[in-house]
């Protein structure tokens, strides 16, 4: 069956053979599929350039190709439009790869949603390999699949993230996934990302730091909130623990700049 064209804001007439002939030849001999007869999908619910709002790549500008669709149903998900109600776009990689080339842009930011849920996100993170982009993956880490990565960004998620109704069983059950996190910072340079809404989250971070045996220096506690008064209130108390601990604090330099607003 035919994929379905981008409709909205991700139309437009460029392939990504148009756009870039190189990487999608590239990718056609890396991938070992034909164009044409065998193609890869990805539902995607915006492609867009910004600057990387969290993290330790904070401020640096990035494209951001945000998948549709997630296993988790975080109670205060900032994008229920990938995960409570999924929209989005079925495109080929060939189409992802046209818009991503577009911006000329050294810095790949895949993000969701869950992408590591996507059934074709080794062949989308082969093709933006081919593009020579750096590569940061948003994942909450409890699904593990063989990608091209610079920076696994993993943010398991806390018992502050479960909602009440009857996602709340399958979520709990699902947020922390041990083994799936320790082979991800076994395999890729990586820094996990908790996002912290009362003082006391840490203690379940201590313990899944511990557990992990990760490194503080790898670690990165950073405010809940899509308001930037509430914010700066968490950011304040959230950085006393970072000096503590030895974490490190993350703002969300994008709801700073641009409010909770899509495509920023
Ligand atoms: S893991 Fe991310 S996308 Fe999925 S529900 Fe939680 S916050 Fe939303």
């Amino acid at each position: 069956m035919a994929p379905e064209r981008a409709v909205g804001p991700l139309a437009g007439p460029l392939t990504a053979r148009e756009a870039c002939p190189t990487a999608a030849s590239i990718f056609s001999r890396v991938h070992g599929k034909l164009w044409d007869d065998e193609v890869s999908i990805v539902k995607i619910a915006e492609v867009f350039h910004s600057v990387q709002g969290e993290g330790s790549l904070l401020g640096v500008p990035s494209v951001f190709v945000r998948t549709s669709g997630c296993n988790l149903r975080c109670s205060w998900c900032d994008t229920p439009y990938t995960s409570w109600n999924p929209e989005g776009a079925t495109l080929t990689v060939e189409e992802v790869l046209a818009r991503v080339s577009a911006y000329r842009c050294g810095h790949v930011v895949v993000t969701g949603g869950e992408p590591m849920i996507a059934p074709d996100i080794a062949a989308l993170t082969t093709g933006l390999r081919t593009l020579g982009s750096h590569i940061t993956i948003e994942t909450a880490g409890t699904v593990y699949a063989p990608v091209p990565c610079d920076l696994m960004s993993i943010s398991p998620k806390l018992a502050n993230s479960t909602p009440e109704g009857p996602w709340r069983e399958r979520h709990d059950a699902l947020r922390i996934q041990p083994d799936v996190l320790r082979r991800l910072m076994g395999e890729y340079a990586h820094q996990l990302k908790f996002v912290v809404a009362a003082a006391d989250d840490l203690v379940e971070i201590r313990a899944v730091v511990e557990s992990l045996r990760a490194k503080a220096a790898n670690v990165i506690l950073m405010p809940e909130g899509i308001d930037a008064a509430v914010l700066r209130e968490r950011g304040r108390w959230i950085a006393e623990i970072c000096k503590r601990e030895g974490f490190r604090y993350s703002p969300r330099l994008h709801v700073d700049l641009y409010g909770n607003r899509r495509g920023t």
